[in-house]
């Protein structure tokens, strides 16, 4: 037993007036890249985690989560996903979640920092499995730009795996972010965000919501989903459908026949996170 107890990092969160701590051996990197901050520190029990700017992004143990109901959720929505684009996600646990649909023939990841895959690739290297994948292309470049410039119906499905809407983040949760997205997609397309914290947030995605109904998104579906280490625990993905299509609907007979593994996504799962809670119902009117 060491003489002194291990020591604790924790993650305050101002705006809930909470905290979430996680106990830790040491730290093991950290660089100051020209957008952000990036640290590593090895825990006890929850594998290595990644902090940006200060907030925790990832880490070994509970990561599942965020990335599979990111790309499961709007993937198996999506009638037919082939051309797939993922603004941020520079960890590359998206990406390598997107590819395993066998249907995918492209999957881009654009994250404007690439300090960000360089320490995933060396502290956290399951998450970077995929990333030679021929399907792949992984460059770093701001999504706000790569988006812009996207030709015109030529995505089936967009990820925004960012940051919080602060910093080089702030510009990927408004209108003209959105128009630009909506103009990318094809006719059936879906775009899919992480919306924070429906507990903690919920006038923020609200206001995604309104900013994406402006940009000329005809309907939208918010899922909940546990995710420990962000703020309150409780986390939300919103899906956007260029069409007024029922996001309700997913090919759940293909989810419930997938043959790829996943530790906490499945069809029932996918149903279970359409069920509105009465304060998102309320909020949301989903
Ligand atoms: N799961 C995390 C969450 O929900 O907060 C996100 C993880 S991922 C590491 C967030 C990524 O967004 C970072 O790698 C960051 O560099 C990237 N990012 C922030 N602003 C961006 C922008 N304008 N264009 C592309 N990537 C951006």
């Amino acid at each position: 037993m060491s003489s002194s107890p291990s020591p604790w990092l924790y993650e305050n969160f101002e705006h809930t007036g909470s905290a979430f701590g996680l106990r830790i051996t040491r730290k093991l990197d950290e660089v100051q890249s020209p957008f952000q901050k990036i640290e590593i520190y090895e825990s006890t029990d929850w594998g290595n985690v990644m902090l940006i700017d200060g907030a925790m992004m990832v880490t070994t143990r509970d990561n599942f989560f965020y990335h599979e109901m990111m790309a499961h959720a709007p993937l198996f929505t999506h009638p037919a996903p082939k051309n797939v684009v993922i603004i941020g996600g520079g960890d590359c646990g998206t990406l390598r979640e997107v590819l395993k649909h066998a249907g995918v023939v492209t999957a881009v990841q654009c994250d404007i920092d690439e300090q960000v895959t360089v320490m995933a690739e060396k502290y956290f290297p399951e998450l970077c499995e995929s990333n030679k994948d021929p399907r792949a292309t992984v460059m770093f470049d701001d999504g706000i730009a790569y988006m812009a410039n996207a030709a015109p119906e030529s995505i089936d499905v967009i990820i925004v795996d960012s940051t919080d809407p602060v910093g080089p983040a702030e510009g990927l949760f408004n209108r003209a972010f959105y128009e630009s997205c909506l103009k990318a997609l094809r006719p059936d397309g879906l775009l899919v965000q992480q919306s924070e914290s429906p507990l903690a947030l919920m006038h923020l995605i609200q206001d995604m919501r309104g900013a994406m109904r402006d940009a000329g998104f005809k309907t939208f579906r918010t899922l909940p989903f546990p995710q420990p280490c962000y703020p309150t625990g409780y986390w939300s993905g919103t899906i956007a459908s260029k069409t007024a299509r029922d996001l309700t609907d997913f090919r759940a007979a293909d989810a419930a026949a997938k043959t790829f593994r996943t530790t906490y996504y499945n069809a029932a799962i996918h149903r279970a996170a359409l069920a509105m809670p009465e304060f998102m119902q309320a909020a949301l009117n989903d």
